[in-house]
């Protein structure tokens, strides 16, 4: 499903550069379930962008369902974006001025469903996250791990074959963060490769493969 190989990125600044992936090789294959493992600044989320197609690398390839992941348009980027990737991210990126359907349903929005049917598709993966009580609740009525899987519901809603968490359980408690791993892992175990970057040892530990990063490669 996913294949590295020798991928390289640096950050230029003015002054001064920075090379945070030095080499990555890593094979990912469909169905898998697994965890990113790295100390701060050891370039994790650098190298989920780059699987989530969010940011370009300087060297090497990647290969996405067999696709080359290369010097797309912003178009093409985002066309296959939508068709095969869903995120998920720390602080959940929800859209305050919308309930919790709509952030569900955003999605759907982009793929020109209109509005009846692609609130009546949000109501059903809010329901399969136990939130249909609250669809018409805003992002700041609800708890973190309620707004949590508002996200996940909004990331699979599209049906995309890749999930991407990016410290997915870092503002939650530890109960909370386990309640959402196990939502991970049900869907995973419905067919989604699920990739999680994490700093906690329990949350990698609930995934069947840990994949850690130190000094810009794989360990
Ligand atoms: P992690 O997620 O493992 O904490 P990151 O991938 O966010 O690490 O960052 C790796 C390094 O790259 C850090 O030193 C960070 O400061 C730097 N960095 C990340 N994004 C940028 C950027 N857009 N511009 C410049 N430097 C960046
Ligand atoms: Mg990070």
């Amino acid at each position: 499903m996913i294949n590295l190989k020798n991928i390289h990125k640096s950050y230029y600044t003015e002054a001064t550069s920075l090379h945070v992936l030095k080499g990555i090789d890593l094979t990912i294959e469909a169905g898998e379930y697994v965890s990113i493992m790295g100390a701060s600044g050891s370039g994790k989320s650098t190298l989920l962008n780059i699987l989530g197609i969010l940011d370009s690398y300087d060297e090497g390839s990647y290969l996405l369902n067999g696709k080359l992941i290369k010097d797309l348009s912003e178009k093409q980027a985002a066309l296959y974006r939508n068709e095969m990737i869903g995120f998920v991210f720390q602080s959940f990126n929800l859209i305050n001025y919308k309930n919790a359907m709509e952030n569900v349903a955003l999605p759907l929005y982009y793929k020109n469903i209109n509005r009846k049917k692609r609130n009546a598709i949000a109501l059903e993966y809010l329901d399969m996250m136990g939130l249909k009580d609250w669809a018409t609740h805003y992002p700041n009525e609800m708890s973190g791990g309620q707004k949590q899987r508002v996200a996940i519901a909004r990331a699979i809603i599209s049906q995309p074959q890749v999930l991407l968490a990016d410290e997915p359980t870092g503002a939650l408690d530890s109960k909370t963060s386990a309640e959402v791993m196990n939502v991970l892992k049900e869907l995973n175990q419905t067919g989604i490769t699920t990739i999680i970057v994490t700093h906690e040892q329990s949350v990698a530990d609930s995934t069947d493969r840990i994949i850690r990063i130190k000094d810009g490669m794989i360990e």
